[in-house]
């Protein structure tokens, strides 16, 4: 967790350190002003374990739905990303959503693992758009595609990470350690720049 993030600092985040389920909802959330309710709980839940507090994930979620009245926003949002926060409700601290559930999750192209729920064309193209500034070039495609056939998909995502971060095949996110958690993806990201 990094302290004193703030809603304005998420799009370079998500562009330098996102794996690519959060980068793809990131994306998806620019692109249509929207998010669906999966969507808006995975992604709202891993920027509270990033660091975003819940004043500042407020301010990011009222900026990122530019197209609704406050009164739409206070009465259909606020109230589940304070939820989020374990302000609402039961008061639980609910934990981000790892990989395997992520996974195992409903199929989507929207919220779900892209390197298991998009198609291979669809994983191929946007692996480069997103990734292609940080050193993942074509050439690497076929060994991604690889990993995807075998279903490995949390080594498939683990080695875009060895790529994007110069790292060597077999480094991991550190260590050797494969990505099993999408925070510890972009928290080993961050740590690195550092
Ligand atoms: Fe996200 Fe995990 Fe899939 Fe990587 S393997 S894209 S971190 S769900």
């Amino acid at each position: 967790t990094t302290e004193g993030l703030s809603a304005d600092m998420i799009d370079d985040i998500a562009r330098k350190h996102y794996p690519m389920c959060m980068r793809n909802m990131h994306t998806n959330l620019r692109r249509d002003h929207h998010l669906k309710h999966f969507g808006r709980l995975t992604y709202g839940l891993f920027l509270k374990v990033l660091g975003l507090s819940l004043d500042e994930a407020i301010v990011f979620w009222r900026k990122s739905f530019d197209r609704i009245t406050d009164d739409k926003f206070n009465k259909e949002y606020r109230y589940n990303i304070r939820h989020s926060y374990g302000q609402e409700g039961k008061r639980a601290n609910y934990p981000a959503k790892s990989c395997s559930q992520i996974l195992q999750g409903e199929p989507s192209s929207e919220h779900g693992c892209p390197y298991r729920h998009f198609t291979m064309e669809n994983l191929q193209t946007t692996l480069l758009t997103m990734y292609s500034s940080q050193g993942l070039q074509s050439h690497h495609l076929p060994e991604i595609a690889d990993l995807v056939k075998k279903q490995s998909y949390h080594v498939a995502c683990t080695r875009v990470f060895e790529i994007t971060h110069s790292m060597k095949k077999g480094d991991g996110i550190g260590e050797g350690e494969s990505v099993t958690h999408p925070n510890q993806y972009a928290a080993r990201s961050m740590e690195l720049e550092k």
